[in-house]
Parts: structure tokens; C-alpha cells; sequence
């Protein structure tokens, strides 16, 4: 079992925690029967970068916790790299239940289907919309693909920003477990790259928020 970093402290949200409270029970598809934990999301409910994967495997389910497997350490490095940690950032999934096949006791993971992926944006939207980022990092094609354009290309258009609804812009970089799969053929696998989105994502929204408090600031004196 790989070792699972300390869940980080957070400043209190209370329309979030409800949220997830409420998403803990959902049973909207076929794949809560055999689920152990939703894996609503975790980190800083007010930063200004969310970071969002696919759905939960294995160490997710049994812990609660988004990216905690041997992906998730990447990622936790990369964060690391990038001067950060799980506690500047929000970090959640498209689906947040695990999605395998099973045999007997035996759980293969798959990818979640089309309508799960459609049903759980009952959570993700308002997850989005009550953290209110100012950029999202899509991690991954699958969350692209939902979140910013179904034909999205993740070889073509990774690092580019596209203009969202969720938030001022909107970004996907490679998804850590890729690049482990990757890093065993050639190089680092795409590791770089993903420490050049993180950091860039994280510029972005700084300045975005900076401006941001600018402008009300401004807006402020005006009104005086
Ligand atoms: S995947 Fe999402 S919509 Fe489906 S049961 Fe789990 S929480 Fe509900």
C-alpha cells in the first residue's frame, strides 16, 4: 500500500461541505453498489487553481481521497516542484466514484462511461462553481474532454488556455499516471511538462487574482 500524505487543513466552506455531504450518498449510478468512498475532492476550498483528474482508482476508493496512489505521489511532486502543495490547491475528479469491472471479488478499473461521467456533473458543476477558481488544470484527456471540449486533443492541445465558464481560463496537462507509463519507454515521460503546467497554471491565476483585487479596489474608490 503506498504511503498517503497527511490530509491537508483547510479554512472552513460550509455550502462545500454540504455538497459533500450530501454527494456522499449519491447513487445516481450502477457503480455506488461496490464502491467503499465518493471521492468528492480535497485542498484549499478558496484557491484560485483547481486541478482536475478522471475518477478515482483503487487507493482513492478505499481512502476518500483524490490521487493518493502511485500517481498522486506524482502529482504531490510536481505540486512540490512547483513551490506548492495539496493546501494552496483544490484537487477533485470528473467522477467521483471508482469505475471497475468485476469479477468475483476481483475489480479491474475502466474508464468511467459517458452517462457517469454526465451524471456526476450534478457534483462537479457546483463544486465548481462554489469554489469559484479563477484557472482549472484539466489532468488528463477524459477531463478535457468534459470539461473544456469533447474533441479536445491532448498531444495538440495541452498547456494552450481556453476561455471557460467555471473559470477565466481553462488548461490541461498530462495525466501523471501517462507519464509514469511513459517514463518507463523514454526520458521523464512528460514529468516536465507537467511541472511547466502546474507552475504556469499557478502564475495565471496569481495574476488573475492580483488583477482581480485590483479592479475592486478601484471600484471601490469610485463608489467613494
Ligand atoms: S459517480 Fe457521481 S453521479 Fe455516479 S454514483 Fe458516484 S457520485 Fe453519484
Amino acid at each position: 500500500m503506498p504511503e498517503i500524505v497527511p490530509l491537508p487543513v483547510v479554512p472552513d466552506h460550509p455550502e462545500l461541505s454540504e455538497l459533500r455531504s450530501r454527494a456522499l450518498a449519491c447513487q445516481a449510478c450502477s457503480i455506488a453498489e461496490r464502491r467503499t468512498h465518493v471521492v468528492f475532492g480535497e485542498g484549499n476550498p478558496f484557491a484560485p487553481l483547481v486541478l482536475v483528474g478522471e475518477g478515482p482508482g483503487e487507493t482513492e476508493d478505499h481512502t476518500g481521497r483524490p490521487f493518493v496512489g502511485r500517481a498522486g505521489k506524482l502529482l504531490d511532486r510536481a505540486l512540490g516542484d512547483c513551490g506548492l502543495s495539496r493546501n494552496d490547491v483544490y484537487i477533485c475528479n470528473t467522477v467521483k466514484c471508482r469505475a471497475c469491472d468485476w469479477e468475483g471479488t476481483k475489480a479491474t478499473n475502466r474508464a468511467p462511461t459517458e452517462l457517469e461521467a454526465l451524471n456526476c456533473r450534478q457534483w462537479l458543476i457546483p463544486q465548481l462553481g462554489l469554489i469559484r477558481p479563477l484557472v482549472i488544470l484539466c489532468v488528463g484527456a477524459p477531463s478535457a474532454k468534459n470539461l473544456i471540449k469533447k474533441n479536445f486533443q491532448i498531444t495538440k492541445e495541452r498547456g494552450k488556455y481556453f476561455p471557460g465558464e467555471l473559470a477565466k481560463v481553462m488548461m490541461a496537462t498530462l495525466h501523471p499516471a501517462y507519464i509514469l507509463r511513459q517514463a518507463n519507454i523514454s526520458g521523464d515521460g512528460g514529468y516536465s511538462l507537467l511541472v511547466a503546467d502546474i507552475d504556469r497554471a499557478w502564475q495565471t491565476a496569481l495574476k488573475l487574482r492580483d488583477r482581480a483585487a485590483e479592479q475592486a479596489t478601484l471600484q471601490g474608490e469610485l463608489e467613494l
